[in-house]
């Protein structure tokens, strides 16, 4: 089905941040598959683990326990300030999962509350609620009309939030930073705020931390550098290391499931959870998220440079390795094609707007390679105006 919008290259092979098409013609991957492959492809560890999980034991179902998911689970705790998981296979079944559990809570401790505040702008993924969730028109009028109980309202406004909270609110749910949103990185106290705002009303704080998780910012989990603690986070894309897994997580008071209410058929497996428990336990081990902070810093001064070099770019924004630079005018497109053509690839994040989302491991030489290739992309696209 044409539901994406594909470029023209198939890809047949990757290591580290790099991937070959079919006439064996090499690309710098600054896409890393939407922020999935956290430490580039096929890293040897993830492909390790998964080799020697799949002689052992590929699936059972949740009726027994097995080692990779307590593994898993383990780690994550003790790395978080959550105490409970719920292993699943995406994005947006972590979100939906979190989703249900703050009903259940607002059923059990908020006399029924069931309605979530999200924001505008925001991504929580594809299901039809969540996409009532997702506040992006594109994202919703194809579908109307959508499954209750959630009101989109601005972002990095508490007041917003403040004014949309009723006796039926049961949590609030956001991105630390809105990743397909554009990288929209908020004011220093908007966490706090809204964190007050919820412990005040006795509602949960959701963070959905699919896209900011696992290291993509400079830290394991992007709600460290708010000087906050979530009641539930969401995670995905990189923490399988490219293997399909999703979980959320839950201080102990808002881990409020029952035994039955909810579920999974693969959620948990022991071939996804040994390859989330190897690429986490090698971004733990590594320091990862330091050296995002330190590459981040280096790839955000010379795209600084970029910036001060054309005047048509009218936004340089991110943090770690999560990075955006807006246009004045819709030239993602035509950017991100010329940078496939000379082997950089690229994601357009918004017609106007090119994100960068490199494996976490890259070094400053990749950076380098990126930007020498981007720079006469740019300096072509400003000739042509
Ligand atoms: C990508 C993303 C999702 C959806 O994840 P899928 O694995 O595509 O279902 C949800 N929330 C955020 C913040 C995301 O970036």
């Amino acid at each position: 089905m044409r539901t994406f919008k594909r470029m023209p290259l198939t890809v047949v092979r990757g290591e580290g941040a790099r991937v070959w098409d079919e006439q064996g013609k090499e690309y710098l991957d600054f896409t890393s598959g939407w922020a999935v492959n956290s430490l580039g492809h096929c890293h040897p560890v993830v492909v390790g683990a998964v080799s020697e999980q799949a002689r052992t034991l590929i699936q059972t179902s949740n009726q027994f326990y097995t080692i990779p998911q307590l593994k898993l689970a383990q780690l994550l705790v003790e790395n978080s300030c959550l105490d409970k998981v719920f292993f699943c296979n995406s994005g947006v079944e972590a979100v939906e999962g979190a989703v249900k559990l703050a009903r259940r809570y607002g059923k059990l401790h908020l006399s029924g509350a069931y309605r979530v505040i999200t924001t505008l702008n925001s991504f929580h993924g594809r299901t039809l609620t969540m996409v009532a969730a997702t506040g992006q028109p594109k994202h919703q009028e194809p579908y109307t009309p959508l499954p209750d109980g959630f009101v989109n309202v601005e972002y990095n406004k508490v007041n917003a939030i403040k004014e949309a909270t009723t006796s039926e609110t049961c949590a609030v749910m956001l991105e630390p930073i809105q990743g397909e949103g554009g990288v929209n990185i908020p004011g220093d106290d908007y966490l706090k705020g809204v964190r007050t705002w919820c412990d005040q009303k006795g509602i949960l704080l959701i963070l959905d931390e699919v896209q900011t998780g696992i290291g993509r910012i400079g830290t394991l989990f992007g709600y460290e550098q708010f000087g906050i603690e979530p009641d539930i986070i969401t995670l995905g894309k990189g923490l399988g290391g490219g293997v399909p897994i999703g979980a959320f997580l839950a201080k102990e008071k808002a881990s409020v499931f029952a035994p039955g209410e909810h579920g999974s058929t693969f959620g948990g497996n022991p071939l996804a959870c040994a390859a989330g428990y190897a690429t986490l336990k090698f971004i733990i081990d590594d320091d990862i998220p330091g050296k995002v902070k330190q590459t981040g810093a280096y790839m955000m001064s010379e795209l600084e440079k970029l910036k001060s070099k054309f005047d048509y770019i009218t936004d340089l924004r991110g943090r770690g390795l999560l990075v955006a630079l807006q246009f004045d005018r819709d030239l993602s497109d035509k950017v991100v094609k010329a940078c496939l053509e000379r082997g950089l690839l690229l994601n357009a994040v918004k017609p106007n707007a090119v994100r960068f989302i490199p494996p976490l491991n890259i070094t400053e030489n990749d950076v380098d390679e990126a930007i020498a290739v981007l720079e006469p992309v740019l300096a072509e696209v400003s000739e042509e105006r």
